[in-house]
């Protein structure tokens, strides 16, 4: 799926991507080098992004080995068995990894925007440091970038570099995604570089957070800190001529691998060496599973759980949590953290042990994931107590792994995961009473109702997996590169040049239908023109002609837009309705046989894939596919490529927005049509296009240079774009008020 979008969009685009932590890491092992891959499921996401991209990933090079692996340009091809993308190492001297990393990153940052503020430590040689290393990473981008790449910056390590990479190259494509939460002003106005950072930030054409209430506090914080103009219903903030977007794009896990791993019979094997080894044949058990880190606060669930047994008796010796706790970043404040967890486990155990059993086994060790599936699946529990996170990728892990869905989870409500998933049992870890009884509740919940959440849980990860993630937000980059195209300008911005362009000339308007006077909708039966945009339309109507240019077949387009002496051209242009007529391109050498016979092997190779639409148009067809599941969509596209490749001599694809047009390689497109219609109907007009799609570039070529190309959502062929449909009815309404 990620590979077949890859392919469709970025042909040609070059993606450099920006992290701390490097994808592959050399390492010296003996008197060789071995090269270590860093197991994160963001890391692998993008590393498959990579790899199908084929870009460069900078990123600082920590390995004992790493300067020893890299050209003359600190560049080396990865992965190792099959390179595909270049790897380029920023250097680090030890002072300023613990300036920029140890300081400013983990010492300053990390507990501001976890709320911890007794943690904050701040020295200025930190922020010295900071800016340098933000330098280094911002020249190694520099070096590799051109105006048609996307920059696509991770996390809180890399603030200032929008900002660096954008006063060196305004036309790139920067995009940020900030995996940790943002606070609110109340809290982020502490750090003392507050206003820099926000500065360095808007730098990004597009910020990426995980829930739409850290984007709501980034508002906040810039509207108090800096003069910049918010516009809070679309989530953008302008700021010294520069927009930056705001989203929300809630990250995930690999579903399929946790679903598929926790049912395999390796799985099954591993289960049965935990039971014998702990001794766990006859209880319940309970899993947390983190990184030794405080803002996880397992001292909170540890007091919990000590409260739960200390007034659930029944279940002494009926209850084992297993806690797994990755050390992490072993300098202070982690290390106090973990003598502190350990002791109070300590504790706990002495106070409830009983014969053979212990009520928590601590297992203080990285745990792969292969087995951690055997941990989520054994465990009717999962407790989940950060006090601030910005996700929570275990309790969707722990979810996606319960196949026989006989799990169930206790989730933080302070963790961005509650935020996004419905079925979870949320508690407030502060309330350490309630927090105990959900841990009760979760082990007595009816079968049926422990089945119904989990099942819900599992659906909605199952939907919006890593990849729809990566997706997502690649869609979002590109929309704002096409927007960005140095030729394609703000229409609104750029009002007053075409009232100039437009003085005194007869206008003639042309308008696409789907997506430009309708919203895009699920199916294309229910694209309806709305009443109010009926009646502008005919209101102009009796000012200029106006020709409505569709990919629907002459009749369909005609009935649904309904308005008398409009000029209409079906199946892309290829009939045109003059007003009293109709008009029909050439003869194609393509026969209607060869149309049906291409239709009729789709139609029986598409058939087992739930949601395609055939739509046959006499001259033309659509293949829609918005209503196929995303994880269908790489068998369609490759059922789909595969087929027409039959027919390449004879038929022309276009890809739109979410559906394949096929059309003879001979007949009439929209540019044809639009030069038509010009010659013989609106000769010596000056011609205005408004579009939105793939088939719309045909007549803004034809128009370049000689008209008014408006593309909504931007088009490298169009001279302004729209943001969105909606402002195609602002800009109709303006052309009116010129009229009058
Ligand atoms: N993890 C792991 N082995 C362990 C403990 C944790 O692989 O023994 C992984 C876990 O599977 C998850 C990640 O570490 O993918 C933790 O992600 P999360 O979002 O829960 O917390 P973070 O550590 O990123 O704050």
């Amino acid at each position: 799926m990620l590979r077949a979008f890859i392919e469709e969009n970025f042909a040609d685009k070059k993606l450099i991507v920006i992290t701390n932590r490097e994808p592959y890491v050399h390492k010296k092992a003996g008197s060789g080098i071995k090269v270590e891959k860093p197991a994160g499921g963001v890391t692998s996401a993008l590393d498959d992004v990579m790899r199908a991209v084929g870009g460069t990933w900078v990123a600082w090079g920590s390995g004992s080995s790493d300067r020893e692996a890299v050209d003359g340009k600190d560049c080396i091809m990865v992965p190792p068995e099959n390179p595909s993308y270049t790897l380029k190492r920023v250097w680090l001297s030890p002072t300023e990894t613990d300036n920029y990393y140890h300081g400013y990153s983990n010492h300053l940052l990390w507990p501001l925007c976890h709320i911890t503020l007794d943690r904050v430590y701040y020295r200025k040689r930190f922020w010295q440091d900071y800016k340098k290393v933000n330098q280094y990473f911002a020249a190694a981008v520099l070096k590799d970038a051109d105006k048609n790449s996307i920059v696509w910056i991770h996390d809180f390590h890399l603030c200032l570099v929008p900002k660096m990479l954008r006063e060196k190259e305004a036309g790139l494509t920067i995009a940020h995604f900030w995996h940790i939460p943002w606070p609110d002003w109340s809290v982020f106005r502490v750090c003392p570089q507050s206003k820099e950072l926000l500065e360095g930030l808007l730098g990004n054409d597009l910020i990426g957070f995980q829930i739409s209430l850290f984007v709501k506090n980034f508002m906040e914080c810039v509207k108090e800190s800096l003069d910049a103009e918010i516009d809070y219903n679309n989530s953008t903030i302008a700021y010294k001529g520069h927009i930056t977007r705001l989203k929300a794009f809630p990250i995930s896990i690999d579903y399929d691998k946790f679903n598929s791993m926790a049912s395999s019979q390796q799985t099954e094997k591993v289960m049965e060496n935990i039971r014998h080894k702990y001794k766990l044949n006859n209880s319940f058990i309970g899993i947390g599973v983190d990184r030794l880190e405080y803002t996880k606060a397992l001292i909170k669930r540890l007091q919990a759980i000590d409260l739960f047994f200390e007034r659930c008796e029944r279940f002494r010796e009926r209850f084992t949590f297993i806690q797994i706790a990755v050390p992490t970043r072993m300098k202070e404040p982690y290390i106090s953290y973990k003598e502190t967890v350990e002791g109070l486990i300590t504790k706990i155990n002495k106070k409830y042990s009983k014969g053979g059993w212990e009520p928590i086994i601590y297992i203080d060790r990285k745990v792969e994931h292969k087995y951690l599936a055997a941990y989520y699946r054994l465990a009717d529990v999962a407790i989940i107590s950060s006090v601030y996170d910005g996700m929570n990728l275990v309790a969707k892990e722990y979810a996606a792994s319960q196949a026989d869905e006989n799990g169930a989870l206790i989730l933080s409500e302070l963790a961005g995961a509650a935020d996004e998933l419905e079925g979870a049992i949320l508690v407030n870890p502060y309330d350490i009473e309630g927090f105990s009884d959900s841990i009760k509740a979760a082990l007595t919940l009816p079968k049926k109702e422990k089945a119904a959440r989990m099942s819900l849980l599992r659906r909605q990860i199952e939907e919006n997996d890593i990849f729809r993630w990566v997706i997502n937000i690649l869609r979002e980059m590109l929309s704002v590169s096409s927007m960005k195209c140095e030729k394609c300008g703000y229409l609104f911005d750029r009002i007053d040049e075409i009232k100039d362009k437009l003085e005194g000339k007869k206008l003639l308007l042309f308008l696409d239908y789907d997506g430009t006077l309708t919203p895009i909708v699920e199916s294309p039966d229910m694209a309806v023109i709305p009443d109010d945009m009926r009646s502008l339309l005919a209101e102009l109507r009796r000012r200029l002609p106006i020709a409505v240019i569709s990919g629907r077949s002459l009749e369909d387009i005609k009935k649904r837009v309904g308005i008398e002496g409009i000029i209409y051209a079906g199946n892309h242009g290829a009939e045109i309705w003059d007003g009293e007529k109709t008009i029909a391109s050439q003869q194609s050498f393509v026969s209607r046989d060869l149309m049906q016979e291409f239709l009729n092997r789709l139609k029986e190779s598409l058939s087992p894939i739930n949601g395609v639409l055939i739509e046959d148009k006499g001259i033309t067809a659509s293949i829609h596919y918005r209503m196929v599941k995303e994880r269908d969509l790489p068998k369609l596209f490759k059922t789909f490529t595969e087929l027409s490749k039959d027919y390449k001599d004879s038929f022309r694809i276009v890809i739109g927005k979410k559906v394949f047009e096929i059309r003879p390689v001979d007949i009439w497109d929209k540019g044809d049509a639009v030069s038509w219609i010009i010659k013989n109907i609106g000769n010596g007009s000056a011609p205005i296009y408004i579009g939105d799609d793939a088939t719309d570039e045909d007549a803004f070529k034809i128009l370049r240079g000689k008209g008014i190309n408006i593309c909504i959502g931007g088009n490298a062929e169009a001279e302004y774009y729209l943001k969105n449909q909606k402002e195609v009815k602002d800009i109709l309404q303006w052309l009116l008020k010129q009229q009058q």
